[in-house]
């Protein structure tokens, strides 16, 4: 028999974190699959299970000027209704798998997974967002990057919860997105890339590159970046082939049932050449 609990306040919820070893419980939609036995027989659970899916102070979703903070247990549907959801983002939300599971699943859920393949993940990598936990009795705010440590690993600690992400906000006017997978729908990614710029006055302000599902963690690297963009400034040629064979070595593609180590690699790099194209074009018309 599974212990539960269906706290109302987000108090409740740390109370009970407190006192004893838990499984969070917010959307459901990777834990049960991850505890499945077999058909008809319900999803095996040791410890006690805590229910925060309807916990309104994680139901918040709010934006200034410069940064969105979106709660943990707010769902993907609610991100695309929400009108304070830039339309970039929306597109990604909407590509995560289906309407159903769109209406239960979280991005406090897809953090606390921390599997490379989640569709936020090179999102939250690209702008940097940061992750606010809390105890009973202290509150943190830790790098999403710092947070994932692995596939399926985090550092979480115990007692803890995801209790909002803040997303820092930039007027990127080149945003390219692309998720690979099997089909459009229910199908988790073969490979997904994010590629941000800001283009002003001809120049590459700033850029971000990401890519998800060819590494143990999302694939961001800020010094390729800051190169990038000292070059633009400077006024200097940037050698995409030069680039593409930097992200090479760091992109590190398994074979799996999804996809092959080959497929995924080549894909990356092709989707990173046509965005550089586009970025550099732009930059030096
Ligand atoms: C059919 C199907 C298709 C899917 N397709 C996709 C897809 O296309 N893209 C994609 O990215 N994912 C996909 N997923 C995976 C899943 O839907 C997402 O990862 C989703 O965001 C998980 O959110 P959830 O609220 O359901 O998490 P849950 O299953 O409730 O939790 C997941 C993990 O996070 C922890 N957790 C949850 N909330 C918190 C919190 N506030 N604080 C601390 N820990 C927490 C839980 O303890 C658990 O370890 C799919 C799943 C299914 C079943």
């Amino acid at each position: 028999m599974v212990e539960i609990y269906k706290p109302v306040t987000l108090k409740e919820v740390l109370q009970i974190l407190n006192k004893q070893k838990t499984v969070i419980f917010a959307g459901g939609t990777d834990l049960m699959v991850k505890r499945k036995r077999w058909a008809g027989i319900s999803p095996k659970f040791e410890e006690p299970v805590v229910f925060i899916a309807d916990i309104h102070e994680l139901k918040k979703i709010e934006r200034s000027e410069d940064k969105l903070i979106i709660g943990s247990a707010v769902t993907y549907t609610e991100l695309i209704e929400s009108t304070l959801i830039p339309e970039y983002m929306k597109n990604i939300f909407s590509g995560v798998a289906s309407p159903a599971i769109r209406n239960i699943g979280t991005m406090g859920g897809n953090i606390g997974n921390s599997s490379p393949v989640g569709d936020t993940l090179p999102l939250l990598y690209a702008l940097e967002a940061k992750v606010n936990l809390e105890t009973e009795n202290f509150k943190r705010q830790v790098d999403i990057k710092d947070f994932i440590l692995g596939p399926g690993l985090n550092d979480l600690k115990e007692g803890e919860l995801i209790t909002s992400i803040e997303i820092p906000l930039k007027n990127f006017n080149a945003i390219d997105y692309r998720k690979v997978g099997t089909r459009k729908s229910t199908a988790l990614a073969k490979l997904s890339f994010l590629g941000m710029a800001e283009i002003k006055d001809e120049k590459v302000q700033d850029i971000r590159i990401s890519f998800g599902a060819v590494a143990p963690t999302i694939v961001r690297s800020k010094e390729i970046e800051n190169e990038i963009i000292a070059k633009s400034l400077k006024g200097e040629e940037i050698d995409k082939d030069e680039l593409i064979k930097l992200y090479d070595e760091l992109i590190r593609p398994i074979d799996d049932q999804r996809s092959t180590k080959d497929y995924r690699k080549t894909v990356c790099l092709n989707l990173l050449h046509s965005f550089l194209k586009e970025i550099i074009k732009s930059s030096d018309s």
